[in-house]
């Protein structure tokens, strides 16, 4: 079973009864040929599901109101086969609340110069038909994305493929629960922003959970679970023991897998796909009391293996990056290099290869480890509980990536991405926590001081798959600033860009 089994993709054709109802059966025939072959193609990863031609103002508003309905449908792809007079465009459009794709293609690939006739021309006419029906989105302003091509290139399918994982991404964020244990940490201005504003434009919805309800499912996991939980670590994980010794080290192993099915219970009787923790606020029991039930530092192997299953992850309370975080990794579902949450931490300066060393206190996503990642128990002085604790340890792989953050402007969200190059690390030996290391595109200079214009995170959501394509139809349909920084920024065009779009988004309210 696909991840993508349970969405369908609605696709609707423009036409008209101007040509006579043998145009039209035609029309259908092509249309119907059309689908079933990007669906046979195993490039687009949903079900596209052909839902006729629409001929006039009252077909098109039922069809795109079924849709509003349809749960299982997460996006609209329209092709105008002939001309379709695009005001019976304008009721369905201002009714449509679901993502739409606008596929300017044709039937039929090269003219028959020989041939070529008037019904020829009658029948494959989207030339004029996509315009029309273009310029009433654009005077509408409604968000769309416009794929040009012929239907049968692998390149404009593989557009239409980036479109429909983000439509599905776009679905389940709707349906994202993010549970806070405890808030995000003290004094932080990036981490924190409008939880309301963040559910109506991106759909996300983020709730407080008490500690103390977690510590109770802590109090209440079987020795027998844990013992089990244990043995799978020892199958996945390279089992190190180092300065902790051999009791120590088993003793908080073992606490680290009562934590895990502690966090994995609670999110799953909430319903919740994402969480973020804060290592300031892990419950108010006393360690040093000899009856002490409770985490003994902040879950960090459960973090990690978490965010490996596709739950969303934002430490210190950071419940933006914990949400884009858990869309990254249901869009690119299948895909193999991985994706992680992590945190710009410590730079290297070394000409034009600078660099900037990305890691977290414990938490980062073993699924873009570069080999069997070692489990280790270590000291780690940080929050209320200072103690040794468990957790994987690996370097990442070398190659391509993308990082991105949404960032609360107050009058907006801004969705940022910029493309990094991950390149090896030296041995870290007294640093054993996860890490990757990369240089921001451009260069550090530009790359760095671009997303420091822009007001990104500390934190971000992290892919060796996806490109730039996603986060760009993800904004468009939740209609947020998109700003990307990549190997052709230019600190002054970007500059300059952020200025223009102060502008646009005071004045883009005005306009709808
Ligand atoms: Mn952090």
């Amino acid at each position: 079973m696909s991840a993508f089994d349970n969405f369908e993709i609605w696709w609707i054709t423009g036409a008209q009864l101007l040509y006579g109802g043998d145009a039209v059966v035609s029309v259908d025939g092509h249309s119907k040929e059309m689908v079933d072959s990007l669906n046979g193609s195993g490039i687009i990863p949903v079900k596209i599901v052909y839902k006729g031609t629409a001929n006039s103002s009252r077909e098109v508003e039922a069809v795109m109101k079924a849709a509003n309905n349809e749960d299982k449908c997460i996006g609209i792809i329209t092709w105008m086969h002939t001309f379709s007079p695009a005001k019976m465009w304008i009721k369905g459009l201002q009714a449509l609340q679901k993502p739409l794709l606008h596929f300017h293609t044709q039937y039929n690939d090269e003219i028959p110069w020989k041939e070529i006739d008037m019904d020829f021309m009658n029948l494959n006419q989207s030339a004029h038909g996509d315009i029309e029906f273009g310029h009433i989105c654009t005077r509408m302003r409604v968000a769309r994305k416009v794929v040009c091509g012929y239907w049968k290139n692998a390149d404009v399918q593989e557009k239409i493929a980036v479109w429909a994982r983000v439509s599905a991404g776009v679905a389940d964020a709707r349906q994202v629960r993010c549970l806070m244990f405890g808030m995000n940490m003290n004094n932080v201005a990036v981490t924190d922003g409008d939880r309301v504003e963040f559910e109506q434009r991106l759909g996300y919805h983020v709730d407080y959970c008490p500690v103390s309800t977690l510590m109770d499912y802590f109090k209440k996991v079987d020795d027998a679970d844990v013992d089990a939980l244990v043995e799978v670590y020892k199958k996945e994980y390279v089992i190190k023991i180092d300065e902790s010794g051999e009791e120590v080290y088993w003793q908080k192993v073992w606490n680290a897998a009562k934590a895990e099915i502690a966090l994995r219970r609670l999110l799953q009787d909430k319903g919740a796909t994402a969480f973020t923790t804060n290592f300031d606020d892990l419950g108010d029991a006393d360690i040093n009391d000899p009856n002490f039930v409770g985490f003994d530092q902040i879950p960090g192997l459960a973090s990690q293996r978490l965010m490996a299953e596709g739950i969303g992850f934002g430490a210190e309370g950071d419940w933006k990056t914990a949400c884009l975080y858990r869309t990254l990794w249901f869009m690119q579902q299948g895909m193999t290099k991985g994706c992680s949450f992590l945190e710009d931490y410590t730079l290297n300066f070394a000409g034009d290869r600078s660099s900037c060393l990305q890691s977290h206190m414990l938490e980062v996503s073993p699924l873009i480890a570069v080999d069997k990642p070692k489990l280790e128990v270590h000291f780690l002085g940080i929050g209320i509980r200072k103690q040794q604790t468990a957790r994987l340890v690996f370097t990442s792989k070398v190659g391509h990536g993308i990082k991105a953050t949404v960032v609360d402007l107050g009058n907006r969200f801004r969705l940022i991405s910029q493309e990094v190059e991950c390149i090896e690390p030296k041995p870290m030996p007294k640093l054993p926590v996860a890490s990757a290391l990369w240089v921001p595109q451009p260069t550090f200079e530009i790359g760095a001081g671009a997303w420091i214009l822009a007001g990104g995170t500390h934190h971000s959501a992290f892919s060796y798959d996806i490109t730039e394509e996603y986060w760009e139809d993800f904004a468009e349909i939740l209609g947020i600033e998109y700003v990307r920084i990549n190997k052709e920024t230019k600190t002054h065009e970007f500059k300059q860009m952020l200025r223009n779009n102060e502008v646009y988004y005071l004045l883009n309210k005005a306009l709808k």
